[in-house]
């Protein structure tokens, strides 16, 4: 990389080039920290030109390059494989406009999740997704990994809600697909195949977006729950609430084992080790909070709700505390899988049988049959050597349960190896002479998802 520094700097500039290797430390490591690239420079262009320019002689030098947004992935897909150079979207950051005719927003994809919301609460709009990670992670990040998260069981899917995007191919080409029609029924609508292609076929540079209004109130649940099938059970009742927000479920085993990680946050129960944990989110214009408790109440006596927002913000904190504090009781095999919701259940008592073996527990978003299953070890030789097996079984089980290996966090460097088993050898093919068609070179997130 040593001998490009020189064109690098005529296309960037010295001010948007990383080559401090302590500067560089933390783009080359995930946030998990499971990945560990050895990349040398790092771009912070500040212009979809730049980015064009970038490319274009990455294309011509054959300089593999990865993208990066907030670098939050779970799966290792922003972080250098080899000494690729990194192309760091964080200095894209300007909102564009708002429009309040159509609700679209037009935005830089640098622009961190947690400032478009900050930006359009003036307008009493909200971005229509929303994850834990909302602090660090950026627009074209998110539409990459067509992120999931806590509303998708209100809103649906992330691609729903991204109307339009400007994306620079691996050659350096500007591909215009930006739009603020919401119908828009002229064939096949491309910018799609950007949507969760986590930066192999091109960078994503801006994008419109419609944004949903912020609901006028908002009441939270949490209740507990005796076994497995009383949560099923709950489950359909409440898909039938018209103003469901969130359905989210937490075992005992889990919450009882990040209380001390949680220093002084109120808990609502005092948590079982058995029982399960369900947080439930209702939102809209007016909510009749007695009719919910009492069509709530059907289901366990052991129910609490929020009295003030303060209340609201510390029972959601019980749910998103949990992925971060999972990664400070030992070294974590994390598995996010889309199976049939009344499965989770027996998916992990497949998994270890009875659930013996290491310390395994679950969460996630039931509403939208999405578990996040854990494996938590005391070392990392322990950990690698069952890895394998493991990771076999849950192919195994997710393949039969005709499931998705990756419901919301995407493939990287972590899944890649399963993916053939799990889209088949046609798909699979296609998906390659997609990527071929659009990076010839391979220049693009090599040796990630495909
Ligand atoms: P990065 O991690 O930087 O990159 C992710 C992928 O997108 C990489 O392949 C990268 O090359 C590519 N990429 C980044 N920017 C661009 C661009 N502009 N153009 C093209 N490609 C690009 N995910 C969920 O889906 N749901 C959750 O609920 C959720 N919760 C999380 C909670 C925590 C605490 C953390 C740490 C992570 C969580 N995640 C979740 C995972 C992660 O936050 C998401 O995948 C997020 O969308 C990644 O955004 P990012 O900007 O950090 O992207």
């Amino acid at each position: 990389m040593k001998k490009f520094l020189n064109s690098f700097k005529q296309i960037v500039g010295s001010q948007n080039m990383i080559t401090d290797p302590f500067d560089l430390k933390p783009l080359n490591q995930d946030w998990q920290r499971f990945y560990q690239g050895k990349s040398e420079l790092a771009v912070t262009p500040t212009s979809t030109k730049m980015v064009s320019e970038v490319l274009q002689f990455c294309n011509q030098n054959n300089i593999k390059v990865v993208p990066q947004g907030g670098n939050t992935s779970f799966v290792g897909g922003a972080t250098p494989v080899q000494d690729e150079l990194i192309l760091s979207l964080k200095k894209m950051n300007n909102i564009l406009e708002f429009d309040t005719t159509t609700s679209i927003v037009t935005a830089e994809s640098g622009v961190i999740l947690q400032s478009l919301n900050d930006y359009l609460q003036a307008y009493r709009y909200q971005m229509p997704w929303d994850l834990g990670a909302r602090g660090s992670c950026q627009l074209g990040g998110n539409i990459a990994t067509n992120a999931g998260g806590l509303n998708v069981v209100r809103n649906g899917p992330l691609r729903n809600y991204v109307m339009g995007l400007e994306v620079v191919l691996p050659n350096g080409k500007v591909l215009n697909l930006m739009n603020k029609n919401r119908k828009d029924n002229t064939g096949t609508d491309l910018k799609q195949l950007f949507i969760g292609s986590e930066g192999t076929l091109g960078i994503i540079t801006q994008a419109n977006v419609l944004c949903s209004p912020i609901p006028e109130q908002r009441q939270v649940f949490f209740l507990e729950l005796n076994d497995f099938d009383e949560v099923i059970y709950l489950l359909r009742s409440a898909k039938q609430f018209e103003q469901l927000g969130a359905f989210e479920l937490m075992e005992g085993r889990i919450l009882k084992r990040c209380l001390p990680f949680n220093g002084q946050l109120k808990a609502p129960f005092e948590f079982k080790e058995d029982k399960y944990y369900v947080l439930i989110e209702i939102c809209g214009q007016q909510i009749e909070l007695e009719y919910y408790f009492e069509r709530l109440l059907k289901h366990t006596e052991q129910i609490v709700f929020n009295q003030n927002e303060s209340e609201l913000q510390t029972m959601w904190r019980w749910r998103e505390s949990v992925p971060e504090n999972l990664h400070k009781m030992g070294h974590v095999l994390t598995y996010d899988l889309s199976i049939p919701p009344d499965k989770f259940e027996w998916f992990a008592e497949q998994v270890y049988y009875g659930r013996k073996g290491p310390y395994n527990a679950f969460y996630g978003h039931l509403g939208d049959g999405n578990i996040h299953y854990n494996i938590i070890f005391d070392s990392v030789e322990e950990m690698h050597k069952e890895q394998q097996r493991v990771e076999e079984k849950i192919i195994t089980l997710t393949k039969n349960l005709y499931g998705s290996i990756s419901a919301e966090h995407g493939v990287g460097q972590l899944k890649r190896h399963y993916m053939q088993v799990q889209k088949g050898k046609d798909t699979f093919k296609y998906m390659q002479t997609l990527k071929e068609l659009f990076d010839p070179n391979n220049i693009l997130n090599p040796e990630k998802l495909l």
